[in-house]
């Protein structure tokens, strides 16, 4: 099955897509994205990745270039005529075309909108839970709007290419606190000796993950104690557990910090029933 993208009103084949050159996502970053999964050809938690879409355009003053029925339609349309039945589905929105300026472009200049689909194997997927993944980290050197889900993602490309040039797969960003943030494209979290799962709060210091809000449903279900606050790298280094949270990954448990053992260096108990039960807990459209 050849593959097909959704571009600017238009289902296109996936090699014929293109943007124009003034695309201001092309030329600026100037854009917004988000990522939902696709299991079993549907669609986990539409409802809220398109809050934290329109929350992230309008933040940046950037219009819904469609209504959210309509976005809806488009999305399925595009997982279903990619035939994907496990992946995810891509959306993203800038502010428009128009000729190279810094400041917004005219008004009544349309935003841009591209949707694609693509097939993840969840055996891959599995296989990496079941091992367990490294991180590695690195200093936050990111802007101090990573509450908006921006396609300007630099620092966060040269962070997870340091991981893979170290044989990780995600680094952890670290702030001047010496704290954790969160991973380059997920959330972290930790473990501790007393069971406690703890992660950084929605300060605006890191992205309100869709799966990290779908998790805290998780948690209240196990009898889990949740606790928002920041820690150190040293902390999950000692910590019983960890793990990252991503709509591509759901829980997928961290086994090595800095090329240091976390707990006993296997997938921990907790992040393996949490990975296990997080689908129940999503919602399917
Ligand atoms: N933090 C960052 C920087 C991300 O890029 C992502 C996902 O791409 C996340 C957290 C996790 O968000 P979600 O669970 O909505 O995928």
């Amino acid at each position: 099955m050849s593959r097909i993208a959704y571009v600017n009103g238009r289902y296109v084949p996936h090699r014929e897509a293109a943007v124009h050159v003034e695309d201001r996502g092309y030329q600026f970053a100037d854009g917004v994205y988000e990522v939902c999964e696709v299991r079993a050809g549907r669609l986990i938690d539409e409802r809220r990745h398109m809050e934290r879409l329109q929350r992230s355009l309008s933040e940046l003053r950037i219009a819904m270039p469609m209504s959210l029925p309509a976005l809806s339609v488009v999305l399925h349309e595009v997982v279903r005529r990619n035939g994907v039945r496990d992946g995810i589905v891509y959306l993203q929105i800038t502010r428009g075309v128009a000729k190279r300026d810094h400041p917004f472009p005219p008004e009544g200049t349309r935003p841009a909108i591209v949707v694609t689909a693509s097939r993840i194997d969840p055996a891959k997927i599995e296989r990496f839970a079941a091992d367990g993944i490294a991180v590695v980290t690195v200093p936050d050197n990111r802007w101090d709007r990573v509450d908006i889900k921006s396609i300007a993602l630099l620092p966060n490309i040269l962070a997870k290419q340091t991981a893979r040039e170290q044989g990780a797969r995600e680094a952890w960003f670290v702030d001047a606190a010496g704290n954790v943030t969160e991973g380059s494209s997920s959330n972290a979290w930790i473990v501790t000796s007393g069971n406690q799962v703890v992660t950084r709060t929605t300060d605006g210091t890191i992205l309100k993950g869709i799966t990290r809000t779908v998790l805290l449903d998780v948690l209240k279900a196990h009898d889990l104690t949740l606790v928002e606050r920041p820690f150190t790298v040293a902390e999950a280094i000692g910590a019983r557990e960890a793990f990252i949270t991503s709509a591509s990954q759901s829980v997928m448990p961290v086994v090595r910090i800095d090329g240091k053992p976390v707990g006993n260096g296997a997938p921990g108990l907790i992040a393996t029933a949490l990975r296990a039960d997080f689908h129940s807990y999503a919602e399917k459209s």
